[in-house]
């Protein structure tokens, strides 16, 4: 019974290891806030993302999900954000600094009469 816990946390750290499926340890690096937005720009010009303003959210912590922005996965350490795209009902998750430049870029271009609908 005293066992129990030393066991557990031997195979979560062990499931933890094995679902980090990039080799590089820089995979999860931030990328620099002009870098995001040009992502987010992207994503808008290949209609992935929407520009609308968001006001529903779900939050959380991330459970593995890719982010609908950097494209690299929101793990549990980190804050999610959790969307539904009003164009098609489908889930978008985000890192929580993804979604901020995301929703600049949305206030932004729907100010400037931009929305590419
Ligand atoms: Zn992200």
């Amino acid at each position: 019974m005293a066992e129990t816990p030393i066991a557990a946390a031997r195979i979560s750290a062990s499931t933890a290891c094995a679902s980090r499926t990039k080799s590089s340890p820089a995979a999860e690096a931030r990328l620099p806030e002009s870098e995001l937005r040009l992502r987010v720009q992207e994503r808008i010009k290949e209609g992935r993302l929407p520009v609308e303003v968001i006001t529903l959210i779900n939050g959380g912590f991330g459970g593995g999900q890719t982010c609908a922005v950097c494209d690299t996965p929101v793990t549990r350490d980190k804050v999610k954000y959790d969307v539904v795209d009003p164009r098609n009902a489908d889930q978008l998750i985000f890192h929580f600094a993804c979604y901020v430049i995301w929703q600049r870029e949305c206030a932004r271009r729907i100010r400037a009469g931009d929305s590419r609908r």
